[in-house]
């Protein structure tokens, strides 16, 4: 392909200065960052991204839990092309709309569990989670329930980073420094089969969640408590996966008190575990609302759907107070080329049957990645079919972690990237969340470099006298 910027080393060097002069990104580490600065990603296709430098990776990561069908999909490009030349954009506020927009609706709404047919569009996950937030708070206060305002939530829960989402958000060092929403949120226990209490069985350990989210109700009062959110599967918190039965009794207490059910299905929707929607199809239960964003364009472009429930509509639609509308939703609700994005990516992933591929190599990647469980670091390794996790460790046995200056994530990360693999490290984590195209024989070279790089990880700790 032609190139700019980046035909020569020295081109590629002055950009890369600038992205480090200007150019603030999300989720960095500063030290860090002013020393190494960035890698800047030039070119992907299929499951490969390549960067300024000419080096070629495997995407072990879908861009960030989204590109599902994998980089380089001409036909999305030319769809969303056709779109923007056609008509980019127009306001879908005021009882207007465009076609991308109508026809995703309709192909969500047939895709979701049977109950759910009604899709208020963002641009995202965060703001698909805020948004919610504010029609769970509009549709209890037109029911007359003027006090159930409070989101239960769960620590280690991602729910993004608007002021609301990170406010639902439990991982502590997300909101490090910064101000939530305390008289919103509540949070309850994660789900965290490995690090339950020592002697707990599996199935002990889920009574003794559900009667924590049934005694923190006692406390607060279900006239106070609109919603319980959860990720079926939690991700950037550690790939959790939570004991059998787990969400279909959390729903039971939350059928029981009113409460109602928001599944953030962000990263588990659209193929990662193997169906279009998890809630119903993998884990039984018919959330109130599901989230979803990411997969839902594999990352073409920006889109989040908030989809709701046939009794939840009748109520927000129902004659508006003072204005006369639903007052809210954003300039690109139902952006014209995000939502064609988001169409011919669905019609990809039913046309090539990707959730069949998921369902297929899904098991297989997570007994090759169990066998990683002989290297000295890895405590656990846990998810489930394109949603995996390393833990790493100091000591198996008690499960301690190694302190953070040892940035175990990091170094397993760095292996891995030095011999053709991209991971996520998340503080003493590793994810791999890949695109749902991988087959068993990427599954074979993933590990063959995730195996090297422990080895160089455990290595490189002993040597610093980390073990
Ligand atoms: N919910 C979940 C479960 C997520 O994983 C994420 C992003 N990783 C979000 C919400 C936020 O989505 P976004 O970054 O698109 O705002």
């Amino acid at each position: 392909r032609e190139t700019t910027d980046l035909d020569t080393p020295e081109r590629a060097q002055a950009l890369w200065q600038k992205d480090k002069d200007h150019f603030i990104h999300p989720f960095t580490d500063f030290s860090r960052f002013g020393t190494h600065g960035c890698d800047i990603i030039t070119e992907s296709e299929g499951i490969h991204v390549q960067d300024a430098q000419g080096n070629r990776f495997i995407d072990g990561i879908a861009g960030l839990w989204c590109v599902n069908v994998g980089h380089g999909r001409r036909e999305i490009g030319e769809a969303m092309a056709e779109q923007a030349t056609r008509m980019a954009y127009f306001s879908t506020f005021n009882n207007l709309s465009n076609v991308p927009a109508t026809l995703l609706a309709d192909k969500l709404a047939d895709l979701a569990p049977a109950h759910l047919n009604h899709v208020f569009y963002s641009c995202g996950g965060s703001a698909a989670n805020d948004a919610t937030v504010r029609l769970v708070h509009y549709y209890f206060n037109r029911l007359g329930k003027p006090s159930k305002k409070r989101i239960i939530s769960r620590n280690n829960a991602y729910h993004g980073t608007t002021y609301m989402a990170a406010s639902l958000t439990g991982i502590a060092s997300n909101n490090w420094d910064f101000d939530t929403l305390d008289h919103l949120v509540t949070y309850l226990s994660e789900a965290n089969c490995y690090r339950r209490p020592e002697g707990m069985s599996e199935s002990a350990y889920c009574d003794h969640l559900v009667q924590e989210f049934e005694d923190t109700i006692a406390r607060l009062g279900a006239d106070n408590i609109a919603a319980f959110i959860a990720e079926p599967i939690m991700g950037a918190g550690g790939v959790l996966v939570a004991p059998e039965g787990y969400l279909r009794r959390m729903q039971a207490v939350c059928r029981k008190h009113d409460i109602l059910l928001i599944a953030d299905e962000v990263v588990t929707a659209f193929g990662r575990l193997g169906h279009f929607f998890a809630s119903e199809a993998v884990f039984g239960v018919q959330p109130d609302i599901i989230n979803c964003a990411k997969g839902l364009s594999s990352g073409y472009a920006p889109l989040g759907a908030t989809l709701i429930s046939d009794d939840m509509y009748e109520v927000l639609s129902r004659p508006q107070g003072p204005g006369g509308v639903l007052s809210t939703g954003f300039t690109y609700s139902g952006h014209p080329v995000s939502c064609a994005a988001a169409l011919k990516n669905i019609e990809i992933m039913e046309r090539e049957r990707i959730c069949d591929n998921v369902l297929e190599v899904g098991p297989y990647l997570e007994e090759r990645l169990a066998t990683l469980s002989r290297h000295a670091t890895v405590g656990d390794v846990r998810g489930s079919h394109f949603m995996m996790c390393l833990e790493n460790v100091a000591d198996k046995t008690t499960r301690a972690l190694l302190p953070v200056e040892a940035r175990v994530g990091d170094r397993v990360a760095d292996e891995a990237q030095a011999r053709g693999l991209i991971i996520r490290p998340v503080g003493h984590l590793n994810i791999i969340s890949p695109p749902l195209i991988w087959t068993r024989e990427v599954v074979d070279q993933v590990v063959d470099i995730l195996d090297q790089a422990l080895s160089a990880t455990t290595d490189g700790l002993r040597a610093d006298g980390y073990l």
